[in-house]
């Protein structure tokens, strides 16, 4: 990847318009001085919390908190890194980049990559050649439309087919002035013992396994005949090539990924494409029941959550596990996908249609709670201890659950399937106990997904907002209780900032590490971020929001009633939230806040 002078970075941002490059995206309009609001690109909404400042060349949102500059923007909505968005950029405002000087090895090796890059381009378009005009084709696409793929999505993929002879990869190659080497270290060909080389791939359906940007490294080749082996053959490991690291059509799926916020993670080729043919754009595939880190750290950078569409069977359960152990610790939000055992995407959306696969898709939920849904559904009922061998099963799901809105659902969802209290279960499940056998599937404790969520922010930035604005804080801190936070230690800062909201660090007990790392996080912001109190406003009203439709929620779950009554409160604090936004993006064009620093 080329490196450009910080002159050219600098001449690019110079050169960027806002808002004409955020109005390509979003319907703006002036809301005074130079700032612009529309309707935010990266959360749904009906009311613009979004704004633009043209001077600053800065957007923020008030309702999911993004902001950024012109190269945030880019990279956030079309899921580029740096030097793609620096690229789109310099192209849009035709700015000429300057590649910083290498070293004459550097420059060697990048243009040894380039090379073998143009030369897997002119591969992946020869099998797709192949696969649309020639003859021995016909099975390849045979078995494609049996699949219920048609052929403009599958030339979207690029799907190929990599014919049977020996050596027409070869041939075509030597052809465009590539020699044996270059072929060979693309992973195009291999050498028998006598040191003859012929084509790797042959009668074999051709997936390209392309970069975020397109750029094809690679592919995974599936056989065509039962008596071919292995049925799924990749390029091996090469200098181009990183087995682990690759996320099937990632390039096609990442805009709508960025802005639906997640991306649907599937096992094979054909359920991802599958899937986009049934216009869940934001499909990619893992291609193996292992996911990998590197896996989860370009998941990461499509979009803050990801649903799991994989077969629940055990390989694809243990598949959700690993997914979760790796995924502990970063800002990725998983959620399960509940399909039927023993089905894939693909075959679903093939026999049920596009829309229950959506349906499934929306009814996502945490692990935890697929888990113990499994538990209950799947339980043998027959044995007479058959209640505590359930509670021994989803022990230990719970065991990695704090106090939360979730675990008392839950609870209460094992209580009326077993026909118990919920006080009685939530005893049972309260006491700490020795992981029975039937637990395999479950967590080791701590293997919790680790996730800053999108309530989590808010809460966040409310509390910044009150340490930097010491008199409306310490007002709005007096409005709201433990049940405007989602975790217990967010309640906690609540509370604490209450008493030293003058001066946070104080106060914090010594053995008190999680309050007291927040606290230095939340003067951090306060100390950076330009604070107005109309934001502060809306922050609160976000939280009473939240806490309002966690109530809701539970009341419909426990079946309690006064679902009514929330739902004109809630309504009416909506109307409220509104109107402060109005306020907000009157009072100014807000400072950036980099939301990416917690
Ligand atoms: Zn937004």
């Amino acid at each position: 990847m080329p490196r450009y002078t910080d002159e050219s970075k600098d001449r690019v941002r110079d050169a960027v318009d806002m808002v004409d490059l955020v109005g390509s995206r979003v319907e703006l309009r002036r809301s005074g001085g130079t700032s612009h609001s529309g309707l935010c690109p990266f959360h749904d909404e009906r009311s613009p919390s979004f704004s633009v400042d043209a001077a600053k060349k800065v957007y923020h949102c008030f309702g999911c908190q993004e902001g950024g500059d012109a190269f945030t923007f880019v990279q956030k909505l079309d899921g580029l890194d740096f030097v793609g968005a620096l690229e789109f950029l310099a192209d849009r405002y035709k700015v000429p980049l300057e590649v910083a000087e290498e070293d004459p090895r550097a420059a060697e090796r990048r243009q040894r990559r380039e090379r073998l890059l143009e030369l897997l381009e002119r591969a992946a378009t020869f099998y797709v050649r192949m696969l649309w005009e020639s003859d021995e084709a016909a099975n390849a696409r045979r078995y494609l439309a049996d699949r219920g793929l048609e052929e403009s999505i599958l030339r979207e993929f690029r799907v190929g087919y990599a014919p049977s002879a020996w050596d027409r990869l070869l041939l075509t190659a030597r052809k465009a002035k590539f020699g044996d080497r270059e072929i060979y270290d693309a992973g195009l060909s291999q050498r028998n013992q006598q040191g003859r080389t012929y084509d790797r791939f042959r009668r074999r359906i051709m997936f390209p396994l392309a970069d975020r940007r397109g750029r094809v490294l690679g592919f995974g080749a599936r056989a065509l005949g039962s008596d071919q082996q292995p049925k799924y053959l990749n390029t091996s490991e090469n200098e181009v090539f990183h087995k682990g690291n690759q996320l099937f059509g990632q390039d096609v799926a990442r805009a709508a990924a960025a802005k639906a916020g997640q991306t649907i993670v599937c096992e094979g080729y054909t359920d991802v494409i599958a899937m986009h043919q049934a216009g869940m754009r934001n499909a990619v595939g893992i291609m193996g029941t292992a996911m990998t880190e590197q896996q989860v750290e370009s998941l990461a950078g499509l979009a803050p959550a990801v649903l799991l569409a994989l077969d629940a069977d055990s390989a694809g359960q243990e598949a959700m596990l690993r997914a979760a152990r790796v995924a502990a610790g970063r800002k990725l939000e998983l959620r399960v996908v509940p399909l039927p055992v023993g089905s894939d995407p693909a075959d679903l959306v093939q026999s049920e249609g596009a829309e229950a696969m959506g349906r499934l898709i929306e009814q996502a939920m945490p692990l935890e709670r697929f888990q113990v849904r499994r538990i209950l559904q799947t339980a043998d009922r027959s044995a007479a201890d058959a209640n505590d061998r359930i509670i021994d099963a989803v022990g230990p799901v719970f065991a990695g659950l704090g106090p939360s809105v979730m675990r008392q659902e839950l609870i209460g969802e094992v209580a009326a399937s077993l026909n118990l209290s919920d006080a009685f279960v939530s005893e049972l499940l309260g006491r700490p106990r020795a992981a029975a056998p039937a637990a395999q599937t479950a967590p080791t404790n701590g293997a919790a997904p680790r996730a800053v969520s999108p309530a989590e922010k808010i809460e966040r930035t409310f509390l910044a907002l009150c340490i930097a604005l010491p008199q409306p804080g310490h007002e709005a801190l007096k409005r709201v209780t433990r049940d405007h936070f989602s975790s217990l230690l967010l309640g906690r800062a609540a509370e604490h900032l209450r008493v030293h909201l003058a001066d946070p660090a104080v106060g914090v007990g010594e053995d008190d590490s999680d309050l007291g790392a927040l606290m230095t996080e939340l003067s951090v912001r306060a100390a950076n971020g330009t604070a107005k109190p109309e934001l502060l406003r809306v922050e609160e009203l976000q939280l009473e929001l939240a806490r309002l439709d966690r109530s809701i929620s539970y009341a419909r779950a426990s079946g309690d009633g006064g679902v009514s009554k929330l739902v004109v409160e809630r309504n009416t604090v909506k109307a409220e939230y509104d109107s402060a936004i109005e306020a907000a993006l009157e009072a100014s064009a807000p400072a950036p806040v980099d939301h990416d620093d917690y």
